[in-house]
């Protein structure tokens, strides 16, 4: 077998799907996880270079599917060398906007998910990082740093993702495992599609001196490097990438 054992949540669409598709042009096999989107995973793993290359299925807001996806792609790809979580939701809850349960349901959704889902498939890599070393890259987002008034529950997961990726960094830095996270601003995904029309997406766009919002492949290129062999000291780091938006005043 070659290349290095990727595992990339959420990599049937979006920011996962360039991450997933960067990795296996250099040679990488990669486990393409999806919730519910079999169709997509599975073309895409058919269309990626290179061979070796699966499909996972989990929920990750469900600590068994978690470990189950985790373990299963370690068994089939022989072992776990990288682990992308990608995976997250953002759906508005705006505080006066939502009744109490609907309050509820999101806190937990989104937390599950974004931050609690990835904690626990780091928790089941690193058991399979532990002998042999590796790279855990966390996709966090602008939104740990900055007020985003109508998804508290969004902002307040990433900036735990955040705080997750640097305690892990020192606690798996002696078995030669690298945590680091990256955290974009807006890129152009189905996640954003509805923020992106016009007026807003306007706005959105003239936040950066370049006149637009991230595409996809450039998140993937600073995942990819931070899961490099040669990025062990960029452990711990959270990487802005905002094509230099919020420097203006
Ligand atoms: P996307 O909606 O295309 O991708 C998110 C993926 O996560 C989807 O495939 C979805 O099915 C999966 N997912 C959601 N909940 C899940 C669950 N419970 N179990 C399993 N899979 C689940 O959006 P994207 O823009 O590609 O987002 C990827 C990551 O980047 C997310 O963590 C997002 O928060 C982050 N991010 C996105 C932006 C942006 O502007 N698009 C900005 C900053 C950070």
């Amino acid at each position: 077998m070659t290349g290095r054992a990727v595992l990339v949540t959420g990599a049937s669409r979006g920011i996962g799907r360039a991450v997933a598709t960067l990795f296996a042009q250099h040679g990488d096999r990669v486990a393409v996880h999806h919730r519910d989107s079999a169709d997509l995973a599975g073309e895409l793993v058919a269309s990626l270079p290179g061979a070796g290359h699966i499909v996972v299925r989990a929920d990750l807001a469900d600590p068994e599917q978690v470990r189950a996806a985790v373990d299963g792609a370690a068994e089939q790809l022989g072992g776990l060398d990288v682990l992308v979580n990608n995976a997250g939701v953002y759906t508005p809850h705006g505080i006066f906007d939502t009744s109490y349960e609907q309050w509820q349901h999101e806190w937990r959704r989104t937390l599950d998910t974004n931050l609690v889902g990835a904690a626990n498939a780091i928790w089941c890599a690193a058991r399979h990082m532990r002998e042999r070393g590796g790279r855990i890259v966390n996709v966090s987002s602008r939104g740990a740093f900055r007020g985003e008034p109508g998804q508290p529950a969004y902002g307040a997961s990433k900036a735990g993702l955040n705080a997750l990726g640097q305690s892990l960094a020192v606690a798996l830095a002696p078995y030669g495992i690298a945590v680091a996270t990256v955290a974009p601003g807006f890129v152009a995904t189905d996640m954003t599609n509805e923020h992106l029309k016009p007026p807003r997406g306007d706005e959105i766009r003239a936040q950066s001196p370049f006149g637009r919002v991230a595409r996809p492949e450039e998140i993937a290129e600073a995942v990819f490097w931070l899961a490099s062999p040669g990025a062990e000291w960029a452990s711990g780091t959270i990487v802005d990438l905002n094509g230099a938006s919020y420097l203006r005043s």
